[in-house]
């Protein structure tokens, strides 16, 4: 038996007044302070240790000693750290994903989840270090920190540093001061011998606004050039050198597909970067399977780099406007641009669909949008590491900006200065630029720099993770009827931020709603996991009402907030009602436990007899 009483605390609470203002506003700082909302200044301030994690680190890690620290921390901090090998790549390199969370405070799958992943774009390199530092920072400060130590207990951190460790071991070996690195395995040559293959340079007249740019060591006669991650370009005009097709000389395959346009949404076979069917790479499969099999994750993250100057966040839709998301959904994606605006100031947050390069075209295949439209949880993707600095402030870096900021505040340890070269068949050129890429891709940064913003998005990932839906069983109370019975009452309610379905989308693709959507008429696959509820009673018995209950969904305050203006019949707190008899003359306890997939689980225990 359940019944449904409509709980009035959040409206008449003084907070709900600045958290409508706040959204209507989008000023954060106006945030109600409670325990679930994470505000980024209770984060301790943190100084990591150069043995927790180097700012200064160049070049890169690879994904053996990645994989290492893994299984090392795991070893190290068993209550709060395992190690899984989710898959392989391609050749073969393991791919190993932390868990993270507080195992005495129950298994990893009975917490709400979040999911964080870096590396699908190989030459965007800041998610790398990124990542490495989100673990790092979670278990150092892991009983330090109260919020970071809140959050251990209560969610499940899944976090994949690398996914493409094979085109990252082709780029970052470019580097010669990584122990392994083997000229011969990357396209090009030294020809100046200062132990770099970079990039050669030149005008073929002296008026000419743009440089004609090849790989060190390649020839213009040539109609392609192979670049530093293995993708072969062509010539198209007397400038310009486009990419040919995917085709990756490392492997051998033709259409290489992109990792950004293999997930199953919109996912298009008439892209040539797309691959023959979704997750037909074994890394994007090995994602999709871990994901997927863990039902408590409600939050996914990508990282890239847009190698813009500017850090921002990537929202779905890809393909249809913002007013085609639930508004509920869109308060979540507008409550997480104006935590990250607050942040990061200045840095945005768009959906592809509004960019001016994804304007009347979409993209398909994305990650975010396959994790909001598929599985029905929030996907987000960062562009972080912004490159370089606007020095003069008029919204974009230039090539001028950047080589200012390489040279003044990375101590130009990214890139080799031009010089001029005496080019057996091209005459008079200049041979240098990046390490890493000949599309002029820097790392994020190093040192102060690199600390800043990797704390920062710390504070971002730790905000939207505290948004989680919480059940809770807030009351459990009992009275004696005159039959000898008593009736036990219990109240569950949602105390999180997120409604206990995580999207509307959730409930359309599962077909649990009236709204029209492929899963009303499919009945696919769910996607959203209702609160149950199970009473278990020792010393007597149950005599009316059920052991186990599906007692449907909470809602969480972020809807409720918007429910409330408009009226809405939805709930955050449910009640369940049972009748309980004792079977002899000893005590009857009486434990009652709520959970649900995505948004953990809770209990309460009373003993008959000494009801309130
Ligand atoms: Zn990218």
């Amino acid at each position: 038996m359940i019944t449904i009483t409509r709980e009035r605390q959040w409206a008449v609470a003084p907070g709900v007044a600045c958290a409508l203002a706040a959204l209507l506003l989008g000023v954060l700082a106006a945030l109600p302070s409670t325990a679930q909302a994470q505000v980024f200044e209770e984060f301790v301030d943190f100084h990591p240790t150069t043995e927790q994690f180097e700012f200064d680190r160049w070049p890169y890690p690879l994904q053996d000693e990645i994989n290492a620290r893994i299984r090392e921390l795991a070893r190290q901090h068993p209550q709060i750290a395992r190690a899984h090998h989710i898959g392989d790549s391609q050749q073969g390199q393991e791919l190993w994903m932390i868990e993270i969370t507080n195992f005495d405070t129950g298994p990893a799958e009975s917490k709400p989840g979040v999911w964080f992943e870096a590396g699908i774009h190989p030459d965007e390199l800041p998610g790398l270090p990124y990542m490495r530092y989100v673990i790092e920072r979670l278990i150092a400060m892991y009983g330090e920190d109260p919020a970071v130590t809140r959050l251990v207990d209560t969610r499940t951190f899944y976090i994949l540093p690398d996914v493409n460790p094979d085109a990252h071991r082709i780029v970052l070996s470019a580097h010669p001061a990584w122990p392994g690195h083997k000229p011969e395995e990357h396209p090009g040559k030294d020809l100046n011998g200062d132990g770099y293959i970079t990039q050669m340079r030149w005008k073929e007249q002296p008026d000419d606004e743009e440089y004609r740019l090849l790989t060190e060591g390649q020839l213009p006669d040539s109609p392609e050039h192979v670049d530093s991650m293995g993708a072969v370009w062509r010539q198209s005009t007397d400038t310009r050198w486009e990419m040919k097709d995917r085709e990756r000389h490392w492997t051998g395959r033709r259409e290489q597909p992109d990792y950004n346009r293999q997930w199953a949404e919109e996912w298009s076979a008439a892209d040539p970067a797309a691959g023959d069917y979704p997750f037909s790479l074994p890394e994007t499969y090995a994602v999709a399977k871990a994901l997927t099999d863990r039902r408590n994750i409600f939050f996914f993250y990508d990282v890239h780099s847009a190698n813009v100057g500017r850090e921002f966040m990537i929202r779905p839709l890809s393909n249809a406007p913002h007013q085609a998301m639930h508004h509920e959904d869109n308060d979540w994606y507008v409550r997480l641009a104006a935590a990250w605006a607050h942040i990061s100031p200045a840095d945005p947050t768009l959906s592809d669909y509004y960019t001016p390069a994804g304007t009347g075209g979409t993209i398909g295949g994305l990650p975010p949008d396959w994790a909001y439209l598929h599985q029905g949880i929030f996907g987000l993707g960062g562009e972080l590491g912004g490159t370089g600095r606007d020095y003069d402030g008029n919204g974009e870096v230039l090539p001028d900006e950047l080589e200012r900021w390489h040279q003044e505040e990375m101590g130009g340890r990214y890139a080799q200065p031009w010089e001029p070269f005496d080019h057996p068949v091209l005459g008079a050129v200049e041979i240098g630029g990046p390490h890493v890429s000949s599309q002029g891709q820097f790392p994020p940064a190093i040192g102060d720099l690199m600390e800043d913003r990797t704390d920062k998005s710390f504070k971002f990932l730790m905000y939207a993770a505290g948004l989680a839906p919480e059940v809770k069983v807030v009351d459990v109370v009992a009275a004696p009827e005159t039959d000898g019975t008593h009736r036990v009452v219990a109240t569950i309610r949602n105390e999180g931020w997120i409604s206990t379905y995580i999207t509307r989308k959730a409930l359309e693709i599962s077909g649990a709603t009236t709204q029209a959507g492929p899963g009303a008429a499919l009945k696919i696959r769910r996607r959203e996991f209702p609160v149950l509820v199970d009473i278990e009673i020792e010393g007597g018995e149950l005599v009316e009402g059920s052991s186990h209950q599906d007692i449907g969904h909470l809602l969480g305050k972020l809807a409720h907030i918007r429910q409330w203006a408009d009226g809405g019949e939805e709930v955050p707190s449910k009640t369940v009602e049972w009748r309980v008899r004792p079977t002899g003359d000893g005590p009857v306890t009486v434990r009652v436990r709520a959970s649900a997939h995505k948004a953990g689980a809770d209990q309460q225990t009373i003993t008959l007899g000494e009801e309130r």
